[in-house]
Parts: C-alpha cells; sequence; structure tokens
C-alpha cells in the first residue's frame, strides 16, 4: 500500500443512508468481514464463488463479493486483492485501523451495491452450503431478515455459557422485540430490511439487535458452526464481556431500571426491618445489636451504589460516543472489480482487472 493511494474517507453520516443501494443492481453483495484470516481466505473464497455461480444459474441471481479488512497483521488485505474475481464483482474495502467486527460490517453494507445484503464470516465457521437456504427462504418464503442460530452450545465452557444465558436475559428484560437467543451475524437482509439497517444512525452497533428490532418477516435456522478453518478466534472472555456490555447498553435500559427495582426492594427490607427493631426494643426490651448489623447494612449498600453509579457511568460514556458523531470506521482503501472487467478465472495481482478507486 503506497502512501500515495490511499486516502481516509469518513462515513458520510448525513448522507441519506438508504439511498447508497436504492437502484442498485437486483442481486445479492455477500459481506465478509476478515481480522487475520489469510490462512483460509482462498479457499472460503473458491467456495463464495462456487455458490454465487449456482445462484446465478439455479436463480439468475447477481452476486457481488465484499471482502472488509479490519485492520489485519497477517497480509489478508493483499490475498483479499489478489483474489481471482470469476466473473464476479468483487469489491476489497481495507479499513484505516482495527475497529471491530461491528464497524467491518457497517462498512460492508454501506458499501454493498446489490438489493439483498448476507453477512458471513471470514474464518469458515459459517457454511457457505448455507447460502442456498437462506436465499431460499428469502425469495420462496419472503422473509427479510433471514438468521441462523447454533444448534447447540455442548462444546463451550460451563463459563462463557453462563455469561452467555445472563447476557440475553439482561437484554431481552421487558425489551420488545426480543433478540433472539445464540442467533448468529451469518444472515441475510432482504433489500428493505438492508436499508432499514442503513437508516439506523447509532454508531455504538449491535447488528444481532438492530437487525431483529427492525421487524419485517423474520426466520430463524438452526445449524452447526464449523471449527474454524484457520487462526483463532478475536474473542476471549475480555472481549467477550466488553461486547456484552457494549450490547446491552446500545440496546435496553434494564441495569438501569435494575437500579430502581433494586433500590426499591432495599429500601423496603430496610423499613421491615426498622419496624421489626423498634417493636423489639419497646415489647421486649431487647438491645439493639448494633455493629454487625450496621457495618454489613454499609458495606451492602456502599457496594451496590458503587456498581450502579458504574452502570450509570456506562450509559454515560456511550451518550458521549454517539455526541462527538465520529465516523465509525474510515475506509484506507477501496479495491473494485466489476464483472464487465473481469475476466473469468484470470489472476487479478497484475492485470488490469480492476479499478482501484481512492476509497468510494
Ligand atoms: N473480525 C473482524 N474484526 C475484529 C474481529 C473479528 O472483522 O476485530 C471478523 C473475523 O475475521 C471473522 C469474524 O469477524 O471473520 C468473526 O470473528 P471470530 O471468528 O474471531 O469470532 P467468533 O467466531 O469466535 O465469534
Ligand atoms: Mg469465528
Amino acid at each position: 500500500m503506497s502512501a500515495a493511494n490511499t486516502t481516509l474517507t469518513p462515513l458520510p453520516r448525513g448522507r441519506n443512508l438508504s439511498g447508497g443501494a436504492q437502484g442498485a443492481a437486483p442481486g445479492l453483495s455477500i459481506v465478509v468481514p476478515l481480522y487475520n484470516e489469510a490462512g483460509g481466505l482462498e479457499r472460503l473464497h473458491a467456495r463464495l464463488i462456487e455458490v454465487a455461480q449456482k445462484l446465478k444459474a439455479a436463480r439468475a441471481l447477481n452476486c457481488e463479493l465484499i471482502y472488509v479488512d479490519d485492520g489485519s497483521r497477517d497480509g489478508t488485505l493483499a490475498i483479499a486483492r489478489d483474489l481471482p474475481a470469476a466473473g464476479l464483482d468483487v469489491q476489497v474495502i481495507s479499513l484505516s485501523r482495527n475497529f471491530g467486527k461491528e464497524a467491518a460490517l457497517l462498512a460492508g453494507l454501506e458499501h454493498a451495491r446489490r438489493g439483498a445484503v448476507l453477512f458471513i464470516d471470514g474464518d469458515g465457521q459459517h457454511p457457505p452450503d448455507m447460502i442456498e437456504t437462506l436465499v431460499g427462504h428469502w425469495l420462496d418464503a419472503d422473509c427479510d431478515v433471514v438468521y441462523t442460530a447454533k444448534a447447540n452450545r455442548a462444546h463451550e465452557s460451563l463459563v462463557r455459557r453462563i455469561l452467555v444465558k445472563g447476557f440475553y436475559t439482561l437484554i431481552n428484560w421487558g425489551a420488545r422485540p426480543k433478540i433472539p437467543e445464540d442467533a448468529g451475524d451469518f444472515r441475510l437482509l432482504s433489500p428493505r430490511a438492508a436499508n432499514a439497517l442503513r437508516q439506523m444512525p447509532e454508531r455504538n452497533r449491535f447488528f444481532k439487535g438492530l437487525s431483529s428490532w427492525i421487524g419485517f418477516r423474520q426466520m430463524r435456522i438452526d445449524y452447526e458452526p464449523a471449527p474454524r478453518v484457520d487462526g483463532r478466534s478475536t474473542w476471549n472472555l475480555r472481549r467477550l464481556i466488553g461486547l456484552s456490555i457494549d450490547g446491552v447498553t446500545a440496546f435496553s435500559v434494564a441495569p438501569l431500571r435494575l437500579a430502581t427495582v433494586l433500590g426499591t426492594a432495599l429500601a423496603v427490607v430496610a423499613i421491615f426491618y426498622g419496624l421489626q427493631i423498634i417493636y423489639e426494643t419497646l415489647v421486649y426490651g431487647t438491645k439493639v445489636p448494633g455493629y454487625p448489623s450496621l457495618f454489613v447494612g454499609v458495606m451492602v449498600l456502599g457496594g451496590v451504589q458503587l456498581i450502579m453509579i458504574g452502570v450509570v457511568g456506562e450509559y454515560i460514556g456511550k451518550i458521549l460516543e454517539e455526541i462527538k458523531g465520529r465516523p465509525v470506521y474510515f475506509v484506507a482503501e477501496h479495491d473494485v472489480k466489476l464483472a464487465e472487467t473481469a475476466q473469468p478465472d484470470a489472476p487479478s495481482a497484475a492485470a488490469p482487472l480492476g479499478t482501484r478507486t481512492a476509497a468510494e
């Protein structure tokens, strides 16, 4: 990447985001977020091309592939640029640094030039063969959001399963509509669902939540994720907890409501406890056993108050982020290979197959 052709393009937040795909060629944009996925990318690309060609033959559906390199450090970008276009439109968007998967998905969504959009992970865990099934539900059953969910979590650690359960309980507490448990990012959005998602103005994005919030016709498909092809998952426990806090605060005010409920419950208990002490002192003349109960009371209340200040702080932090209005990502480079200029199976590195546009 030379400095000359590297342009930083902020996400134009002011424009009507629904405009991007309006009038776009009908078909399907397949968005693949990539962070250090050099190992399995070529294999995944070959499979996606097969699927795209099948969809074209069976359903006359034009597919476009969008690879979003989220600041990888392992040569993913170079490999993505050299992928053969094989008669498809292929976009390679490289972000200026690692912004996280949600930002990478947004970059893909906003650059998609076909009507429908499909998100699929770049690590081979989401089986490309299922794309035809998802497309089938969209075209035949008229579903707008066809999402996949992990059939079972038996192989995951107990801690992770407990955290996941707690996360969904909290985020769905009093929420409407509920975010389906275990739903993944492997999903297909019809043109109108994709447009709806483009119009969500928030910066702290949580796609699983947003795509259930928009409504329309939703369809769930259970599947068994494959093991990672290469590399390792970037979600260690710390990142997972961070993502959960982001997800919950982006989506629900349940923790704030929890403070109200907890505070009320404690106050009620305190009132009854106080009444009991007064009663025992007046009727039985019992001396008030002071120190231990006082100490426990102060500790519990102090702890609860600190936690709740932290919770309120999380929301204030999110408000600050939204109010600053920074772009969600910057595009450093944007390569587009168009089908008309692409030669089937020709390697793209040397050939002038595509136009390298300076971001958008
Ligand atoms: N990913 C990304 N940016 C990140 C982390 C991950 O674009 O900061 C991509 C990653 O390359 C993969 C997908 O998001 O295609 C899912 O990541 P991962 O496999 O680490 O998550 P898991 O499957 O464990 O949920
Ligand atoms: Mg994965």
